[in-house]
């Protein structure tokens, strides 16, 4: 049995506002477009936790049995300084800085991006495409948009006519609800914007200055495409001109999303995306993580404790299970003390999951696995619900440790049923790695104790000679053994 065929997967759709059952446009088939990294620094943990929202709501489509067709974009041209279609291309300003070539900086930060993403246990997208591979589609449906009538080019630069859209009927303002009057009254007439009719208005093609390196011919100056264009490209050409899921950070939903419903829009005549899924910020200190204002923690410094906010280091899947026990709408604040708790949870987890093996079928079941099952699912089905997921494989934790004690029994077949259900939402939708405990402070405290142990068994064997050796030796590395009436203790200086 397909599982799709059954479910009642409900998503948050930010068009509608509202929780809406899950029908994908062709059956048993998903077509799923994430906007990817701008490739001109590292990712920080912020991206990663967009990006990781989203492989989970990839895996966990995948564990239902669909087909899914995942497009994760990489933004290497187009992406200007800020979102006024103001400043220099951001990895171009990077390669002139630099004084390297802005392949460099994409080849740089597009390899630290792959790294990154498989450290912390991503599934590569299907398809992960990139703008400057995507210059001639670009011009293409440049030229598409002026053709209906919603563009207009000033000085070698093409801009989108945001007024001409929304007075033929159509609504700039869909997704994010703002309305055309508020953003004129709101923007500040900026430099380099009075070639624009509008300040709404957004580019579709800049001419290029002379400092700028990235450049491409084009039947109306020698430029780069906008930021938001590559998105409408890139997404229609592989997923078609209406496809399912489309997800980013909240931080895109305007302009970025909003230009490219609207670039898409004006292309078919169809509503690009049926789900506009959109994931939350990760703040640190109370601000969004963000690169520009220096308030970010890199992923890699997560895995080496290299950061002054982290009190140590932590293992890639207790950042996972930190981002899991949050939902994906809900803004999340890091901490290391969080992280800490984070840490405790997602061993214990790990250790219900190992001792899962060693457990053996009784006669009767005196717990629903059934019903458990089926409350994973309803949890997830809602929305994705990964907090309350989580709470249920504690539950779980509970009940392992029941089986362990001959507390609770299951049959054979619930017990698999268990297990099964259990190594599912883990690993392959949680997607989190079965690691051992990192705390090399446990592993020494494990070796002192073995050392005790030998160190006993020559005294009881009369071999001084030996002991000595042990106590003095660990002495020199600043063990102190300790003998006392109730054996023997140690202090680490
Ligand atoms: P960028 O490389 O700037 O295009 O951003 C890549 C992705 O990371 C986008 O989907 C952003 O919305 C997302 N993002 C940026 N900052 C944060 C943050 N602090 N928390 C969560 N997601 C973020
Ligand atoms: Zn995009």
């Amino acid at each position: 049995m397909e599982l799709y065929k059954d479910n009642q997967l409900k998503i948050y759709n930010s068009l509608s506002k509202s929780k809406e059952l899950f029908k994908p446009v062709t059956e048993g088939r998903v077509g799923m477009y994430v906007c990817g990294p701008t490739v001109y620094s590292n990712v920080h943990l912020g991206n990663v936790r967009t990006f990781m929202s989203f492989d989970m709501v990839f895996r966990y489509l995948l564990h239902l049995g669909y087909k899914v067709r995942y497009v994760r974009n990489i933004t290497d041209a187009g992406h200007l300084e800020n979102d006024a279609d103001e400043g220099e291309d951001r990895i171009s300003k990077k390669a002139r800085l630099e004084e390297i070539e802005p392949m460099e900086v994409v080849q740089r930060y597009t390899v630290d991006f792959h790294e990154t993403v498989a450290q912390y246990n991503f599934l590569p997208p299907s398809i992960e495409p990139t703008a400057t591979g995507h210059i001639v589609e670009q011009i293409e449906m440049i030229k598409e948009i002026m053709k209906k009538g919603y563009a207009y080019e000033v000085n070698g630069s093409v801009y989108f006519d945001v007024m001409a859209y929304n007075e033929d009927g159509n609504n700039y303002g869909i997704l994010s609800g703002r309305k055309m009057e508020d953003a004129i009254h709101n923007t500040r007439t900026l430099d380099g914007q009075s070639d624009k009719k509008n300040p709404q208005d957004f580019a579709l093609w800049k001419k290029a200055d002379d400092r700028h390196i990235m450049r491409w011919p084009s039947p109306w100056s020698d430029g780069f495409p906008g930021w938001h264009l590559e998105c409408s490209v890139m997404s229609s050409k592989y997923l078609g001109e209406q496809f399912d899921i489309h997800g980013g950070g909240m931080d895109l939903k305007f302009p970025h999303h909003e230009c490219e419903i609207a670039q898409s829009h004006t292309c078919s005549g169809k509503t690009p995306v049926n789900y506009w899924m959109h994931a939350n910020m990760l703040l640190l200190n109370g601000q969004k993580m963000a690169k520009s204002t220096g308030n970010f923690v890199l992923p890699k410094e997560i895995i080496t404790g290299e950061n002054t906010v982290l009190s140590k280091a932590f293992a890639p899947s207790v950042v996972r299970f930190f981002n899991m026990q949050a939902h994906y709408r809900s803004i999340l604040d890091f901490a290391s003390d969080a992280l800490e708790a984070s840490e405790k949870g997602y061993y214990k987890l790990m250790e219900a999951v190992n001792a899962l093996d060693g457990i053996e079928a009784g006669k009767t079941s005196s717990f629903d696995v059934f019903h458990w099952k089926q409350q994973c699912y309803d949890a997830m089905n809602d929305d994705f619900n990964t907090p309350i997921l989580i709470a249920h494989l504690f539950e779980a934790v509970k009940v392992i440790n029941q089986l362990k004690e001959k507390k609770a029994t299951l049959t054979a077949t619930d017990l698999e049923l268990f297990k099964n259900t259990i190594h599912a939402f883990v690993f392959d939708v949680l997607g989190l790695t079965n690691e051992t405990k990192q705390d090399s402070s446990d592993k020494i405290d494990g070796v002192v104790e073995l050392l005790i142990k030998l160190r006993k068994e020559a005294r009881d064997n009369k071999d001084w000679a030996l002991s000595d050796q042990i106590r003095d030796e660990l002495l020199s590395l600043g063990i102190q053994l300790k003998d006392g009436r109730e054996g023997t203790t140690f202090s680490i200086n």
